[in-house]
């Protein structure tokens, strides 16, 4: 493919998306068919971007393999499952719904690791049912409950503990996860004491260690700091009996959202692994989520009005935060771009970009320098792949939208959009108000 790139700002590593013809393409198919067929706001991903950010790791990683359980969470799409699925991915889950989605959508229990701070009995019951690969267990008192539901259940759990190296991931607040203030792992000084703890539980194979530092990490630094931290306990582990062969080391290397963002790269991150843990002769799993996804979405928007404030010009879209809410939560930045390439000379105008619902919060964008667009004009909001969808919820009677899987040519609906009378039918009246009833 040797069509004119995007602004070389903009960092897809794939070349999925494209201006042809003037026209913005999620590889060969324009983004005008799309919304001409599902309508708008819709999410479109990319299968070429997918390849791509997955043989980012698998070449980083090639010449000492490791499993790459891919997290759900970032974005649980059956089709974006199956699709890193074909490429060898296991996956990290964070509960039994998840869990049954990896397997729906063809990964078995047995490449699963089971993530999460908050498992209930049940949860774990299914998981181990299933033949789950890994339960990393978070507490002292979720190592109790595992071990009594495995022994209800007439089998040994296979766990790793997710200690909390207090280390700064140096990322946004609210996903920074290994700070000791964090609720996450357990305590670093409680480290040794409950690996002896899960060794004299009945139920329980203590097999690994595993850490997750945090999400949207842009430079390895913190990753190196947490996994030299855990190889000194792999070594205290073994010498206090406890026979560790696995290393869990997390998901979190960023994505560049902004033009110009430098990220720490894939090898760069491969490097640190092997540096850190290599010598350990363990088995390394990596749980990467949004640089598995994020660049390979985006969410397809129609501008609903441009609304000339006193102080502002107002881009309102038909999208809004129920639909992405990353730069509400997050104060996230996502490039926009307008569908039908910009005029050569047409200049820049500063806009904010919000959406319809009912809260200040819904901007995607303030002071957004973009070229000029007219009601009617349909935008893309870039790197909406990973925590877009599926942090959507139905807030303003707004139904779920659809989700749209590209392959070279060929596109198809991988989610419908939600109608209002499904929207409706999940709810009922009690029978004091319902004059049919009695
Ligand atoms: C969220 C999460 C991940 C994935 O994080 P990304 O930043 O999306 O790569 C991996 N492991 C665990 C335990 C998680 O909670």
């Amino acid at each position: 493919m040797t069509q004119p790139t995007l602004p070389k700002t903009a960092t897809f590593p794939s070349g999925a998306f494209q201006y042809r013809g003037g026209a913005l393409h999620v590889e060969d198919v324009p983004l005008a068919r799309i919304a001409a067929s599902v309508g708008t706001p819709a999410y479109v991903y990319s299968t070429a971007e997918l390849a791509a950010n997955w043989h980012a790791y698998a070449d980083a990683f090639a010449d000492a393999p490791v499993d790459i359980c891919y997290a759900l969470k970032a974005n649980s799409n059956l089709a974006v499952i199956r699709t890193l699925a074909g490429f060898g991915a296991g996956a990290d889950v964070v509960s039994s719904g998840e869990l049954e989605r990896a397997m729906a959508a063809g990964i078995p229990a047995s490449r699963c690791v089971f993530s999460g701070v908050g498992k209930s009995w049940s949860e774990m019951a299914f998981a181990l049912k299933a033949g789950i690969h890994q339960i990393n267990v978070e507490s002292f008192p979720e190592l109790e409950m595992l071990s009594a539901v495995a022994q209800e259940l007439g089998v040994t759990a296979p766990i790793a503990i997710r200690v909390n190296p207090d280390v700064d991931a140096e990322t946004h607040g609210k996903i920074a996860t290994g700070r000791k203030e964090d609720k996450f792992g357990i305590d670093w000084a409680h480290a040794r004491e409950a690996f002896a703890r899960a060794k004299s539980l009945p139920g329980l194979n203590p097999v690994g260690v595993a850490v997750h530092i945090g999400s949207q990490l842009i430079k390895t630094s913190p990753f190196e700091s947490a996994y030299r931290k855990l190889a000194g306990l792999v070594v205290q582990l073994r010498e206090d009996g406890i026979d560790i062969r696995r290393i869990d080391v997390g998901g979190g290397l960023g994505v560049p959202y902004r033009p110009n963002d430098h990220l720490a790269d894939h090898k760069a991150y491969a490097a640190v692994v092997r540096q850190t843990l290599g010598h350990l002769d363990c088995h390394i799993t990596l749980e990467p989520g949004r640089s598995l996804v994020a660049t390979a979405g985006l969410l397809l928007s129609t501008v609903n009005f441009v609304k000339e404030g006193l102080h502002r010009r107002f881009l309102v879209l038909d999208a809004a935060m129920n639909d992405l809410i990353r730069p509400s939560l997050y104060e996230a930045w996502h490039t926009i771009l307008t569908v039908k390439e910009p005029d050569a000379g047409a200049g820049q105008v500063s806009m904010d970009v919000v959406g319809p619902v009912c809260e200040s919060g819904d901007t995607f964008a303030k002071e957004r320098q973009m070229p000029p667009v007219a009601a009617g004009d349909l935008v893309a909001l870039m790197t909406a792949g990973a925590y877009g969808a599926v942090m959507a919820s139905t807030y303003n009677s707004r139904p779920l939208v659809p989700e749209v899987l590209v392959q070279g040519s060929d596109w198809s609906v991988v989610r419908h959009r939600q109608g209002m009378a499904e929207l409706l039918a999940m709810e009922a009246m009690p029978p004091w108000l319902d004059p049919s009833a009695g």
